[in-house]
């Protein structure tokens, strides 16, 4: 094989969890312009996977011939089978077929699933040594040590997808590591940068995801307008990389083009570039250690004129002040941190609460349950404390809707 030869590369199956959400169908745009590229058999599916959205779902399994095709509902179920009656694509539904999808033997599997609910499956794919191309931070956040100690255990590979992280994978010397003073992830600063405290009181979901430079899910969307994102990002990254928290840093540039810095003993620092487009990690995801083409925007350093560095405010954004809390004092508080957020976001989209209700009501949880250092023995030790989390943020949501 030579060095251009691709056919390796593009002959391994993948299996997308999440194929509806934003980073799911850039997956599989992904997918379509290999398969324009190097021919129609490339990167063949293994399974698709979605929570409700059973029209999108039965769509792409028609157009892009999984093995099988999982909705996460089980009252879907029949409608599923209804729109795919005839095509031979294996169907099922309910959590545990999402898990089961995680566990078929696809060498490439894209973690695209929002949220805590990525974990289970996430975990199944580490532990038959898969590829995981991972966009799903919660699940890093949710489970950190438990999640490094399963990846450590096993033959599996994690890519990240997340930008920064797909950036700072890219340009950090893993040989080398001695030698790295920190790693700075870039924030876009969100739609509020500006914003003063006041004006950003009352803010409107509509307002919360539209983001400047990203079209992404709502759950994220919010995250990056309260600049929790950024906090997950640096927890995601300290588990991920293996980094102590004095090591990971946050520096705010609204043109989103550099994603990632890492800085070396001897001065140098090193910084990953692109375009503000997911399909463009999603690629190198994809076909690490190669690389493939990606139908993404092409970075146009004249157009943008000039780059851009500040501080972040952590007195207007307080979120990204209480992820680096938990992230020094690790134990199981990012997963009480997350399991909060998660359950704040939902209610401030629902407009049960108001956007500064939510550092409020992760705040709160924390002080109700954020004692708890100790590291989790296993998944269900996990999920105990992040139910735990998720009931009492719920009850402070309602006391703030009454
Ligand atoms: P999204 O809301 O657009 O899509 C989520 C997907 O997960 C959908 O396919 C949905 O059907 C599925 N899903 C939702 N709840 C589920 C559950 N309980 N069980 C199983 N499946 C479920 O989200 P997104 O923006 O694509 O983000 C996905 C993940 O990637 C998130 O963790 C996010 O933080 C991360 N990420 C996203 C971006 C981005 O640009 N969108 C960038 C970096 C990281
Ligand atoms: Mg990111």
């Amino acid at each position: 094989m030579t060095d251009y030869d691709l056919s390796q590369t593009l002959s391994r199956r993948l299996t997308v969890l999440g194929s509806t959400g934003s980073i799911g169908v850039s997956t599989l745009s992904v997918v379509a312009h290999a398969r324009a590229t190097y021919g129609a058999d490339a990167i063949p599916l293994e399974a698709l996977t979605a929570q409700s959205n059973v029209d999108v779902l039965a769509a792409q399994a028609r157009e892009y011939r999984p093995r099988r095709a999982v909705i996460g509902r089980p009252e879907l179920l029949g409608k599923l089978k209804e729109l795919l009656d005839g095509t031979g694509i294996e169907v099922a539904a309910g959590k545990d077929a999402v898990t089961e999808a995680a566990a078929m033997p696809a060498e490439v599997v894209m973690v695209a699933i929002v949220g805590a609910a990525g974990l289970p499956p996430a975990l199944a794919a580490v532990r038959r040594g898969a590829t995981l191309a991972l966009a799903n931070k919660e699940c890093v956040v949710a489970a950190g040590e438990l999640f490094r100690r399963t990846l450590d255990g096993s033959r599996a590979t994690v890519i990240p997808v997340d930008s920064e992280h797909n950036a700072a994978f890219q340009v950090l010397d893993f040989a080398q590591s001695h030698a790295i003073e920190k790693v700075t992830l870039t924030a876009s600063g969100g739609p509020f940068r500006e914003w003063t405290r006041e004006r950003m009181e009352s803010v409107t979901p509509e307002q919360a995801v539209a983001h400047p430079n990203w079209s992404m899910g709502a759950k994220i969307s919010v995250d990056s307008a309260t600049l929790m994102n950024k906090g997950l990002e640096l927890i995601e990254a300290h588990f991920l990389f293996a980094l102590p928290a004095e090591k990971l840093d946050v520096i705010v540039h609204p043109q989103s083009a550099v994603h990632c810095l890492v800085s070396y003993a001897d001065g140098s620092v090193l910084a990953h570039l692109s375009a503000p487009d997911m399909r463009t990690p999603i690629a190198h995801a994809l076909a690490w250690p190669r690389r493939i083409t990606s139908p993404s925007q092409r970075l146009d350093l004249a157009a943008l004129g000039r780059l851009t560095f500040e501080n972040p405010d952590r007195t207007r954004f307080p979120c990204l002040a209480l992820a680096e809390a938990c992230l020094r004092t690790g134990g199981l508080t990012p997963t009480i941190l997350n399991a909060a957020n998660e359950v704040a976001v939902e209610a401030f989209l629902d407009r049960r609460i108001a956007f500064y209700d939510i550092p409020r009501v992760v705040e709160a949880t924390l002080s109700a349950d954020g004692s708890n250092r100790a590291e989790a023995e296993d998944l269900e030790a996990v999920l105990a404390v992040d139910k735990r989390a998720r009931d009492v943020a719920g009850a402070l949501c309602r006391k703030l809707a009454a």
